[in-house]
C-alpha cells in the first residue's frame, strides 16, 4: 500500500484530475469575472438611464422666472398636479436633486422651501468654482459621491436656463442611489466567493473518479499483462464492448499475444522436434557402437557398424547445417553467389535427379518446358535447394500412383514455374502457415510421409525466392493435390534479403 501511495503524484490519474482541475478552476474564476464586469456594466447604464429620464422631468416641468434684483430667483415645477404620473416623476426628481445659482445659492421653490433634497445637502453643497465649470460645460458632468448614510450616489450636474432671461444658467444637480445596484454586485461576489471553490472542489472529486474509471480498464490490461507468462500465453483481456480506445488497446494487445504464443508454441514445437530428431540418431549411433564393441569379432562386422553409424552422424550434420543455414539466412548473412544462367537447364536437371526417388515412390514426373530458353542471374546452389524442396515435398506428399509435373514459362521478364502434384493437398486452414518456419501440417500427410520433415524446407524456399526478388504462392485442394507457383525476375540487382518476418513469408494466395 504504502509504495502505491508513494507514487500517487505520478500517476496519469492525478495529472488528468490535476490538469483538468486547474483548467476548470481558471476557466470558472475567468467565467465568474467576467459576468460580473457584465452584470456592474448593466447596472450603470440603467443608472445612467435612470438619470436621463429624470433630466427629461427637469427640463419639462422646472422653470425659473426672471428676477428683478437678480438675487431671489425662485424655482417651480410647472407640472399638472391633478396628474398622477407627472406628480410622480416630479416627486422622484426631488428625491436627490439641487437647484443653485452660479455662486452657489441654493434656489427657494414656491413654498419657500430649499431646493436641496436632504441626501444633497449632507453631501454639501458644491463650491462656486465647480458650479461655474459645470455651467460652462457642453454637457451634463457625472460624479460619484456618498451621502451621510453611506449611500452611493451617481450625480448628474448640469443646468438650465433662466425662463424669460434664457441668457442666465442655474445650477441643477440630480442624483440616483447606487445602493441597489452595489447591493446586487456584493450579493454576486459573495455567491461567487463561496460557490466557486465548492463547485472547484465537487469538479475535483468527479475529475477523480471518472479518471479512475477511464483508467480501470488501462489497469486491468497491465494486470493481466503482468500475469502473461509463458505457461500462460492463452490468457486474453475480455473486449468491454464499448468500441472506444481502450477496446482498440485490448484488441492489440489481444493480436500481439496470440503471435507471441504462435511463435512461442513454433519455437517450442521446434525444440521438441530438434531434441527429438537429434537424441534418435545418436541413440542409434550408440546403440550400433555400443553392439560392435560387445559383440563384433570380424572387422567386417566393426566395418558395417562404422559404416552404418556415418550415415546417421551425415543426418546428424544435414539438420544441424539446415538449422545453421536458416538462421545464417535469417539475419542477412547468406550472401548470393549470382551467376547467368538458363533456367530451363537448372529445372531440367533438378527435375531429372528426382526421377529416380520418383520411380521409388510410383509417383509419374515431367517436366514441361513452355520455353526453349529462359536466361537471368541466379545462384545456382541456392535454385538447386529451392526446387529440391519442391519437389522432395511433392513426391513425398504424393501417393503411389500419382504425378508431379514441373512447368516453366516465362511472361516479359519474370520466369515462373510451377510445381504440380495429384497429392494429398493441404487443407485450408494450414495453408496460411506452410511457409512458417518448423510448420508441418500434422495428422494424415505426416503419417503417411516416410520421411519425417523439419518443417524448414518452405521457409528455406521463401527465402530463397525472395532474395531473388521473386514471389511464391501455394494453391491446394485436400485430395486433389497442391501448386507452388515462383515467379523470379530474370534480371533482380539485390542479393541479401533481410531477415524475413514470418507474417511476409507465409501470404499464399
Ligand atoms: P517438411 O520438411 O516437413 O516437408 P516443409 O517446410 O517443406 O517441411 O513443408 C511444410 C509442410 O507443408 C509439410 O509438413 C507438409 O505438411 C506441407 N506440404 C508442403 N508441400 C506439400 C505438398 N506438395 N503437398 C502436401 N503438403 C505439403
Amino acid at each position: 500500500m504504502a509504495p502505491q501511495r508513494k507514487h500517487i503524484t505520478r500517476g496519469l490519474r492525478f495529472t488528468l484530475t490535476a490538469v483538468y482541475t486547474v483548467v476548470f478552476t481558471l476557466l470558472l474564476i475567468g467565467v465568474t469575472l467576467l459576468f460580473r464586469q457584465k452584470l456592474k456594466n448593466s447596472l450603470t447604464d440603467q443608472a445612467h438611464d435612470d438619470l436621463e429620464q429624470n433630466w427629461a422631468v427637469v427640463k419639462a416641468y422646472l422653470r425659473i422666472p426672471n428676477d428683478p434684483g437678480q438675487t431671489n430667483y425662485h424655482a417651480y415645477w410647472n407640472h399638472d398636479r391633478s396628474d398622477p404620473d407627472e406628480s410622480t416623476a416630479v416627486a422622484g426628481v426631488k428625491k436627490a436633486y439641487l437647484i443653485t445659482d452660479e455662486s452657489g445659492k441654493v434656489l427657494k421653490d414656491t413654498e419657500g422651501q430649499d431646493t436641496v433634497s436632504s441626501n444633497f445637502e449632507s453631501m454639501g453643497i458644491p463650491k462656486p468654482a465647480e458650479i461655474r465649470s459645470v455651467l460652462r460645460a457642453n454637457g451634463a458632468v457625472l460624479t460619484n459621491k456618498t451621502d451621510a448614510d453611506g449611500i452611493p450616489y451617481l450625480i448628474r450636474a448640469s443646468y438650465v436656463n433662466g425662463e424669460e432671461d434664457t441668457a442666465r444658467k442655474f445650477y441643477v444637480a440630480i442624483g440616483t442611489s447606487l445602493a441597489g445596484n452595489n447591493k446586487v454586485l456584493n450579493g454576486f461576489t459573495l455567491l461567487g466567493v463561496g460557490l466557486v471553490p465548492l463547485v472547484i472542489l465537487t469538479g475535483c472529486v468527479m475529475g477523480w473518479i471518472f479518471a479512475g474509471r477511464a483508467l480501470t480498464p488501462v489497469l486491468e490490461v497491465a494486470r493481466t499483462a503482468e500475469s502473461i507468462s509463458g505457461s500462460n500465453l492463452s490468457l486474453r483481456i475480455p473486449s468491454r464492448g464499448a468500441g472506444d480506445e481502450i477496446d482498440r488497446l485490448i484488441e492489440t494487445f489481444n493480436q500481439m499475444i496470440e503471435r507471441i504464443e504462435i511463435n512461442f508454441n513454433q519455437v517450442r514445437q521446434f525444440s521438441t522436434d530438434v531434441s527429438h530428431e537429434l537424441r534418435t540418431p545418436i541413440t542409434v549411433i550408440r546403440g550400433q557402437l555400443e553392439v560392435a564393441l560387445f559383440t563384433a569379432k570380424t572387422v567386417d562386422q566393426y566395418r558395417d557398424a562404422i559404416v552404418d553409424s556415418l550415415d546417421d552422424i551425415e543426418r546428424l550434420s544435414q539438420i544441424v547445417r539446415a538449422l545453421l543455414l536458416l538462421s545464417q539466412a535469417e539475419t542477412g548473412q547468406v550472401i548470393l553467389q549470382k551467376q547467368h544462367l538458363d533456367l530451363a537447364e537448372v529445372v531440367e536437371d533438378v527435375v531429372d535427379q528426382f526421377q529416380i526417388p520418383a520411380e521409388g515412390a510410383e509417383v509419374n514426373l515431367r517436366f514441361e518446358k513452355r520455353v526453349a530458353h529462359c536466361a537471368g542471374e541466379f545462384d545456382r546452389v541456392q535454385l538447386d535447394r529451392m526446387l529440391s524442396n519442391l519437389l522432395s515435398n511433392a513426391v513425398k506428399f504424393t501417393p503411389p500412383g500419382g504425378s508431379v509435373c514441373v512447368v516453366l514459362d516465362r511472361r516479359d521478364e519474370i520466369a515462373e514455374i510451377r510445381v504440380e502434384d495429384t497429392g494429398q493437398g493441404i487443407p485450408p486452414e494450414h495453408l496460411p502457415h506452410i511457409f512458417d518456419r518448423f510448420y508441418r501440417v500434422r495428422g494424415t500427410g505426416e503419417q503417411a510421409s516416410p520421411e519425417k520433415g523439419l518443417g524448414l524446407g518452405l521457409s528455406f524456399v521463401s527465402w530463397i525466392v525472395r532474395a531473388h526478388g521473386g514471389t511464391v504462392d501455394a494453391h491446394s485442394e485436400p485430395g486433389k493435390g497442391t501448386a507452388f507457383v515462383v515467379k523470379l525476375p530474370l534480371s533482380y540487382a539485390g542479393s541479401v534479403v533481410e531477415s524475413p518476418v514470418q507474417s511476409e513469408l507465409a501470404k499464399p494466395v
